[in-house]
């Protein structure tokens, strides 16, 4: 007995984590840091952490309340109704999500390369297929309704990432509603708003709701998640908001108590703490400005926590970074192999990386 044939589906390859990386190294932990998954180098809110202590204790009851509550308390955030929140495990989970409540077998999703593995491999799962659209360095990754269209054939859906990821490029609002009005009626866009926090732009829900002069309208959806800005990556907390047209298919699509209830207490504590956000977003905008004035390479302008940097050679000058202990991302998997990505860190931890890069680079030559 076998599987079936998954040779079409590719495992997602997670980032390795200081332990793992200082084990393989036969070096000490304390030694390292790590800027390579654009996780919050403040951790998460303290409140968040007291939430997850207290609410240990009741783990042996299913996810009640806090999810009721934390859907109300998103919703609030967004101004939207409660059922147009998606809650999911993690932002990963919502695509999962999206995916069940979009595709027929067979039906084509859209995708960004380079870009965010998981949406290709969600849509296999869920028997779509994948095909792709460019973003292409040459215009410093520039995203407008153009750069979806050239690739657009009446796919089901179409995801945007903006924050783009590994790039940092966004795509402005009246970019992606042009994008919205060009596709077919049967073509929902999702707008993957992951690092949506850390951008000097007005998120795509307003879009949704017909805010700031835009038309409402059923046929966008906006991911966003615990894990960038909240700090809450380890939990697993992320969500869809939904059109109000597609409110009922949530409860058809939901994998039974898929967010936690640990997560959605911290979730709840955490979106109470704007103060720990936007002290996270300061630290980011801080942290890259930073990078792209010291890095002695081309460092893109970026509206997420991480900046992307052409060094020539990643995989050597990531290798060589890691081992004098700072851990980044080279971005070879992205299919920019002269790229590393480097996440926004503490004062400390951005200026040993540059620092770090700098010697590197110098040192290759
Ligand atoms: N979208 C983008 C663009 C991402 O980079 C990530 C995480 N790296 C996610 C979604 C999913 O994040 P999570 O599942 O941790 O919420």
């Amino acid at each position: 007995m076998q599987p079936r044939d998954l040779s079409d589906h590719v495992a997602y390859e997670a980032g390795r984590g200081i332990e793992e990386v200082a084990r393989e190294l036969g070096r000490d932990p304390s030694e390292f840091v790590k800027l390579a998954s654009n996780e919050n180098p403040h951790g998460p809110s303290p409140a968040a952490a007291v939430a997850l202590r207290d609410a240990a204790s009741s783990v042996s009851s299913y996810p009640k309340a806090a999810h009721a509550d934390l859907t109300a308390a998103v919703a609030d955030r967004w101004n939207v109704g409660d059922e147009q929140i998606w809650l999911a495990n993690g932002g990963d989970g919502a695509i999962d999500y999206l995916h069940r409540a979009t595709l027929e077998p067979g039906d084509t999703v859209c995708v960004p390369t380079p870009g965010f593995a998981y949406y290709g491999m969600s849509a296999r799962y869920h028997h779509g297929e994948v095909r792709e659209y460019a973003i292409e360095r040459e215009t410093d990754f520039e995203q407008t309704a153009e750069t979806a269209l050239e690739s657009y054939d009446g796919d089901r859906v179409v995801w945007v990432t903006s924050p783009h990821n590994p790039t940092g490029s966004t795509m402005p609002l009246a970019e992606i509603e042009r994008l919205a009005d060009e596709t077919n009626d049967e073509t929902l866009l999702v707008v993957d708003e992951a690092y949506g926090e850390f951008a000097d732009r007005d998120s795509a829900v307003a879009l949704i709701e017909g805010r700031e002069g835009y038309d409402a309208r059923d046929d966008i959806a906006v991911l966003r998640t615990f894990s960038k800005a909240y700090g809450l990556a380890g939990v697993r907390l992320g969500y869809a908001v939904v059109p109000e047209e597609w409110s009922e298919a949530y409860a058809r699509v939901n994998t039974p108590f898929a967010a936690s209830e640990l997560a959605c207490r911290a979730g709840l504590a955490a979106v109470d703490d704007e103060e720990h956000v936007e002290r996270t977003v300061e630290t980011a905008r801080e942290s890259r400005e930073y990078m792209r004035e010291t890095i002695d390479a081309h460092v893109w302008e970026s509206e997420g926590n991480f900046v992307l940097v052409d060094v020539g050679d990643a995989s050597a000058v990531a290798e060589e970074m890691q081992r004098r202990g700072v851990i980044v991302r080279d971005c070879s998997s992205f299919g920019l192999p002269a790229c590393i990505r480097i996440t926004c860190g503490t004062d400390e931890e951005t200026e040993r990386a540059v620092e770090t890069l700098n010697d590197v680079l110098a040192d290759l030559e």
